[in-house]
């Protein structure tokens, strides 16, 4: 029986940016342990957006041994250092949710309860001045070069926004030079032990059979095996997070790549902009209930800044997560195992953070019901602290010009959330939970931007005289300044490390 054995061959149903990630992976690291084999289908195709991650990329692409500049070569690359958010606040109101660092802390007290102490001073009354980030988004400047800053050594902490489908292919020919075995073909029929439900093979519309003792379900929206065969079931969020679709389109630049990612928010929803090196990834998530499909793709055509390069695509979908992201031998990753719409960029990190936890439980001498729950516990709290971080930002806005964010203002959220909300209005603490994937600045960069503005601070902040304090905060200042200046552009960058050929 499947269940009792020793994993030796691993099945990957999907060959989207799940399955070839999970793999490059599997392959890369377990070469020895298992035999990886990959099935796809060229008709159906793969869903093609997913264009913006977060900084976590960088340490699984090193675990891979892939190199940081053919890579962002490969998929026309270039560098993210975090979102900028328009309109979400109020209309003509824009803040930036940046990756790294805002200030750095004295001792144990956090660097924002020196700046909630001293920001009625007009010189220290903004928060993203203390950010190296955001001073080098706001002047379109980069460079992965460490700067001194006071005790400590600065970055500008970096992701990447890339073209989707290069990327599935770069992921394609890394996996396969490493030994993955790729069919091609449709899957018509799961086939599962009756005693254990198990799945023991896929069927294949030419007929052919293509057997495993562990499955990965990469399938996309469909959970081919997590739900078409095993049933295992669907938690839907829409009551919070109820935008259901997209239209997504590609336009030429008009300008020079900017190193961040705009969200734009519109009535019902909001709208991306991930500049490329070759172009810019351009989509519009609505909540199908508040637009109709027509007024959304408008809305959308009507706020491109280039010339669109494609007619526009919709994507439907339901946010939301499997009961059980592993059930059986069947482990879920990418669309398959649940939905949390991308204004975080979050996809691709849930993938990759999904695959690590298998890699760290990995069943090698068969599957155990400890492991599987292990592996169950850690990713639904992953996916629930992100849905709250984004939560956040259609409930604390200020916007009341549409009935969509009337209600997000009106919805019951969940208690953590409100919890950390209430925590942050008292006086500024920010704690951050087992597998919360969002750092305390993170938290913080977005509560105070969508408009949470603490009632006080933590008392050790007055701990500094007031001299100190000021003195403190004009050094930090000028020495991410400095810094900062002295980065070349982000595109003078690109071209001296990473430019890709022109298509
Ligand atoms: C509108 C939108 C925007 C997004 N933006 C971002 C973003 O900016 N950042 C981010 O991190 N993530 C983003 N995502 C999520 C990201 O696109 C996905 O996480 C990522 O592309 C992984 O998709 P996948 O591989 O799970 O599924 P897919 O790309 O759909 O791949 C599914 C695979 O399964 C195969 N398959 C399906 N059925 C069968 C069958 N019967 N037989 C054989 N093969 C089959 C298909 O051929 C395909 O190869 C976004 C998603 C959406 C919808």
């Amino acid at each position: 029986m499947a269940d009792a054995g020793r994993i030796r061959r691993v099945v990957i149903v999907g060959g989207g940016t799940a399955g070839w990630l999970t793999a490059a992976a599997l392959s890369h690291l377990l070469a020895r342990i298992v035999e990886v084999h990959l099935v796809e289908s060229d008709e159906i195709g793969i869903v093609g957006v997913g264009e913006a991650t977060i900084p976590q990329i960088r340490t699984y692409n090193g675990a891979l041994g892939i190199d940081e500049n053919a890579f962002m070569q490969a998929t026309q690359g270039t560098f993210k250092l975090g979102i900028a958010f328009l309109n979400w606040r109020r209309l003509g109101h824009s803040y930036l949710h940046t990756f790294g660092d805002t200030g750095m802390p004295l001792g144990r007290t956090p660097f924002h309860h020196y700046w909630l102490r001293a920001r009625a001073d007009a010189r220290f009354a903004d928060l993203w001045a203390f950010n190296p980030n955001a001073r080098a988004a706001g002047s379109g400047r980069f460079s992965r070069t460490p700067f001194a800053m006071g005790s400590r050594t600065g970055v500008v902490a970096h992701a990447f926004h890339f073209d989707a489908a290069l990327y599935a292919g770069f992921l394609r020919n890394f996996a396969q030079a490493a030994g993955v075995a790729r069919t091609e073909g449709k899957i018509v029929a799961v086939n599962q032990n009756p005693e254990s439900g198990f799945v023991t093979s896929v069927r294949l519309e030419s007929g052919d059979e293509v057997s495993g003792d562990l499955f990965i379900d990469c399938s996309g929206f469909r959970g081919l095996l997590i739900e078409g065969a095993l049933k295992t079931g669907y938690q839907d969020w829409s009551h919070w997070l109820p935008c259901d679709r997209a239209w997504a389109v590609p336009t030429r630049n008009v300008a020079p790549a900017r190193p961040y990612t705009q969200s734009i928010a519109h009535t019902a929803g909001w709208q991306w902009r991930i500049p490329l090196q070759h172009r810019t990834g351009n989509g519009h998530v609505f909540c199908s209930a508040y637009v109709s499909e027509d007024e959304a793709r408008e809305t959308l055509m009507n706020n491109l800044e280039g010339e669109p390069l494609a007619e526009p695509r919709l994507i439907r979908f339901l946010t939301g997560r499997r009961n059980r992201f592993w059930n059986r031998n069947v482990v879920a990753l990418g669309l398959a195992s649940g939905f949390l719409e991308p204004l975080e960029s979050t996809s691709i990190h849930l993938i990759q953070s999904g695959v690590s936890r298998l890699l760290a439980l990995f069943p090698h001498t068969g599957i155990d019901p400890a492991q599987v729950e292990e592996y169950n516990r850690q990713c639904s709290l992953e996916f629930e602290r992100i849905r709250d971080f984004i939560i956040l930002h259609y409930h604390a806005t200020e916007r009341t010009d549409s009935a969509f964010w009337r209600d997000r203002r009106a919805m019951t959220i969940p208690e953590v959330l409100a919890h950390k909300m209430a925590l942050f209005a008292a006086n500024g603490v920010i704690y951050r939970d087992q597998e919360d994937l969002f750092t305390e600045s993170s938290w913080l960069q977005v509560m105070l931007g969508q408009g949470i503005d603490p009632r006080g601070y933590h008392p050790m902040a007055d701990q500094l005289p007031e001299g100190d304090l000021a003195g403190f905060l004009s050094d930090l200042n000028s020495v991410i300044a400095r810094a900062v200046d002295a980065m070349p552009t982000h595109e003078d960058y690109i071209a001296a490390h990473c430019a890709a050929a022109k298509p």
